[in-house]
């Protein structure tokens, strides 16, 4: 049985529509497939309105950013129900700082040289369900103003870049309970991938768990077999679920391809007991 419990769509920085995921995980032999795009239900909201019954396992999830002191953190939520009223209006307003954030970032990049990049970026957040940072990256790129993806982030769009702007998400806390309100399991996503020391990491998984969170991630691509030994410790000493997922966002990029990543520990009671 393979569960692949974090994917993208194009409901966010995903490039594939949620029919399209679908398609692509049963080729490749997912039998149970998260859809958890961040801060939208969008993708599973439009196949709930579909009546096709998938060859697939469907988790209905969402991939919250919520800040943690200075880091912002991604919180996935998985088997939520995505037309829950007070989940539905907390994502209304991330999407609202999303669309501020957009704008703020594209004056900062034109008034760093990118002619056109209010107009633009106006275009897109009119045309498209979100803009993320991806999609401004990608924009870059397109535009020549840097010659490859991980510079778009480097020189504009991460902290010390030209057209950084700070998140004002919710706190963990908020993101942690609005998880549970809606009936889902919260997920500490990617846990190495917050550029903390080991003390630190350990201090958020305790946290996390003292302010409600249920499982973290331990298997994701390039994970380093220590770090995922640790997480491993960590998830058992603290009552924690184990989950797993690829964090796909599009066939062209190979570093996280749909399906793939390392085997859950034997010692680590997977995320999907709270729903099987
Ligand atoms: P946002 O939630 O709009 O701030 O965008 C965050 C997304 O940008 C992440 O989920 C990744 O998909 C992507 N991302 C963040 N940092 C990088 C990076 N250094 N290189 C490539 N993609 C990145
Ligand atoms: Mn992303
Ligand atoms: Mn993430
Ligand atoms: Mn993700």
């Amino acid at each position: 049985m393979l569960r692949d419990l974090h994917n993208h769509t194009h409901a966010s920085d995903g490039s594939l529509s949620p029919i399209e995921l679908i398609e692509l995980a049963i080729e490749r032999g997912v039998d149970e497939l998260a859809i958890t795009d961040h801060d939208s239900v969008a993708g599973v909201l439009a196949l709930r309105k579909q009546a096709d019954d998938f060859a697939i396992n469907l988790v209905e999830g969402v991939e919250i950013s919520a800040g943690w002191g200075k880091h912002t953190l991604h919180i996935l939520g998985l088997n939520i129900d995505p037309e829950h009223a007070g989940l539905s209006s907390f994502l209304k307003l991330q999407q609202q700082k999303r669309h501020t954030r957009a704008l703020e970032m594209a004056h900062k990049m034109q008034k760093a040289g990118v002619e056109q990049a209010v107009a633009d970026v106006e275009v897109m957040l009119q045309e498209q369900n979100m803009v993320c940072r991806t999609h401004l990256a990608q924009y870059l790129l397109d535009n020549g103003v840097v010659n490859n993806f991980g510079n778009a982030f480097k020189k504009y769009l991460a902290k010390g870049g030209k057209a950084f702007v700070k998140d004002e998400w919710f706190e963990l806390e908020d993101a942690i309970a609005i998880i549970k309100q809606s009936g889902g399991v919260p997920v500490l996503a990617h846990p190495t991938r917050y550029k903390m020391g080991s003390n630190q990491l350990h201090e958020l998984i305790q946290s996390f768990q003292k302010m409600g969170g249920e499982g973290i991630e331990v298997c994701y691509p390039n994970i380093h077999p220590g770090k995922k030994n640790l997480l491993a410790n960590w998830a058992q000493k603290y009552n924690l679920l184990g989950s797993q997922g690829s964090d796909f966002h599009s066939p062209d990029k190979p570093w996280a391809l749909l399906g793939k990543f390392p085997p859950m520990p034997a010692d680590v009671t997977p995320v999907w007991t709270a729903w099987q």
